[in-house]
């Protein structure tokens, strides 16, 4: 995929939206709806969905609701209901008052339980959920009737009941739909309506010890909301017959169930059951780790909501699973922040470079440009004095060729600043070069020498006496493979953890302007990347995560493996 590609792709629900629209079918409506079930923190491929039904709302005038899914009391958290609105709210969406929980439907989805049992559609099953499984036969063998699929309207009602007063323990008695056992779509196969689940529930407590299956649930909220175009990913088209016999055996309004593929992500991983498991285990440091490809996390990175819609949107939607590279995500990011983010110096691993010639006690205060991609940013200024902190790879006693930065004899442009020479190199007991010597030109102030001389390197710098402390944070993949599902044999995805997907160092140098940075506040640091506050920032603790490197370091990496 060309990432620079910027036409509209195609999109074949957009396509089957305008169809219904020419025809009238919804009468004109279109109404979308996002609904996750609460039983974790939303991911990456979440935006994927929630850019598309958001964003079909927003293109044909209509609306889009937010609706937890919260038919497993067990699974499902109050945690995970905030953490939800905080994310979708967080991408740029509004869903006015249209939130919603499936919760708030019980008491109709119990009636709509009763009347397929009166009339004939569903009955109480005794068997237990193994006998239900080995009763359901296979995809070539056609499964075999329940002993007690014959029951009458009037036994059934009555056990329905029951079950529902709680007479029942868990697993004794489940209702299920009167379909076809010999139906080759499994999912026809008399399916589970409701189970009973002695459990709080947290929303409606101990008001219910049945709770409804999710594919009774669903179909009947969109039709409770009136959503005309009911958007899933792909796994749900075999049970898409089921969507529809249920509207239709009820007699109820009928929304379109549609099914697209589901965004899969290379060097991560896109299911809440993994991701569960690599918090619960402090495989990362919670849901919000900047590794994770959570919501939260990418946030908490510094990647900007924009980019993952400008990415959702590129990406589109299509009918076949794929793997999409994260460095399609990771272009997305940089085009973004090259935009947004004001340009700081920063060194994270600092050198001492003593300037001979310069006076001592003198400072001076040097103009900065904030952001060449945005003039409305404008100018600051940075303290230059006699001692500085540059990178430690931006000097090299030995340089190799085609190394242009500081060395021995060399000279080089200070960002901003002057020409300075390198005359001299300091080094302790152990050999360790611990600090450089240079001298500066007077007259090359703002990097230019009048008599046209050239230098081929340009570094950055920080003023030693006025540079402040921080703690920097580097993240890589938290994968090392391209799909981690994809394991070897007695392997499994966590075998593939990246062992060093993070990198902490201390003592980072700033430039004081950084000092009044607030967590959340992204800039880029010349020549390194892009840098965002983190959360754990206090008081005279100032820390920071990479969101991002600028350049595309692995795609080279990848290659080179390639050659
Ligand atoms: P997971 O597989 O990660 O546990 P889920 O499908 O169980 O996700 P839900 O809370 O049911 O999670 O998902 C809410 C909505 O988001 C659903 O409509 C679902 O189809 C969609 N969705 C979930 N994962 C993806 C994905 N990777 N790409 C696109 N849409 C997704
Ligand atoms: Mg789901």
């Amino acid at each position: 995929m060309n990432p620079t590609d910027t036409s509209a792709p195609s999109n074949f629900i957009h396509e089957m939206i305008e169809k219904d629209l020419e025809t009238g079918r919804f009468d004109g409506r279109v109404q979308t709806r996002f609904p996750p079930e609460p039983n974790g923190y939303l991911h990456i491929g979440h935006a994927k969905s929630i850019v598309l039904n958001f964003g079909i709302a927003q293109k044909y005038n209509g609306k889009c609701n937010l609706r937890f899914d919260d038919t497993n009391p067990t699974k499902e958290e109050e945690e995970y209901v905030r953490s939800i609105i905080e994310d979708v709210r967080w991408l740029g969406y509004d869903w006015g008052e249209r939130i919603f929980y499936a919760s708030d439907y019980f008491d109709q989805l119990y009636k709509w339980a009763v009347q397929l049992i009166e009339t004939g559609h569903a009955y109480v099953d005794d068997l237990s959920a193994e006998e239900i499984r080995a009763y359901r036969g296979t995809l070539t063998e056609p499964g075999k009737n329940s002993p007690y699929r014959e029951r009458s309207v009037e036994e059934n009602l009555d056990l329905f009941e029951r079950m529902r007063a709680g007479e029942f323990p868990n697993g004794a008695k489940v209702l299920r739909a009167k379909i076809d056992m010999a139906s080759p779509n499994m999912n026809l196969r008399d399916p589970v309506l409701y189970r009973i689940l002695h459990a709080p529930h947290h929303r409606t407590g101990d008001k219910w010890c049945i709770y409804p299956m999710y594919d009774f649930a669903h179909g009947q909220s969109d039709s409770i909301e009136r959503v005309t175009h009911s958007i899933c990913t792909l796994e749900f088209e075999n049970h898409r017959p089921l969507y529809d016999w249920l509207l239709d055996t009820l007699g109820i309004y009928h929304p379109q169930q549609i099914e697209f593929a589901r965004l899969n992500l290379s060097y991560t991983v896109l299911s809440k059951r993994r991701l569960i498991e690599l918090v619960e285990n402090s495989y990362v440091n919670g849901w919000d780790d900047p590794r994770m490809p959570t919501l939260s996390g990418l946030r908490r990175r510094g990647v900007p909501p924009e980019a993952i819609r400008s990415f959702a949107e590129r990406i589109g939607v299509a009918r076949n699973d794929s793997i999409i590279d994260v460095s399609l995500l990771e272009y997305h990011i940089r085009q973004d922040l090259n935009k947004r983010a004001e340009r700081r110096m920063a060194v994270l691993h600092p050198l001492k470079i003593i300037i001979t010639n310069y006076p001592e006690g003198q400072v001076e205060m040097l103009e900065a440009v904030n952001n060449p991609e945005d003039e409305s940013a404008g100018k600051r200024t940075v303290p230059f004095s006699r001692e500085l902190y540059i990178e430690r790879r931006d000097f090299n006693e030995d340089p190799p060729r085609k190394y242009f930065r500081l060395a021995p004899g060399r000279e080089v442009r200070l960002r901003y600043g002057y020409f300075v020479t390198c005359t001299n190199v300091v080094k302790d007991e152990h050999g360790e070069i611990i600090e450089v010597h240079c001298t500066y030109d007077p007259e090359t102030k703002g990097g230019y020498a009048p008599d046209g001389r050239k230098v081929r390197g340009t570094i950055h710098w920080v003023s030693a006496a006025h540079a402040i402390n921080a703690e920097v944070r580097l993240y890589d993949r938290l994968f090392t493979k391209h799909n981690p599902l994809d394991a070897e044999e007695g392997k499994d995805y966590k075998d593939y953890l990246n062992p060093n997907s993070l990198e902490v160092l201390a003592g980072c140098k700033l430039e004081p302007s950084l000092s009044e940075a607030r967590p959340g506040e992204r800039f880029q640091f010349e020549r390194l990347g892009y840098f965002s506050v983190d959360p754990d920032t206090t008081e005279g603790r100032l820390v920071f995560n990479r969101t991002i490197t600028l350049r595309d370091t692995w795609a080279k990496i990848e290659k080179q493996q390639r050659k």
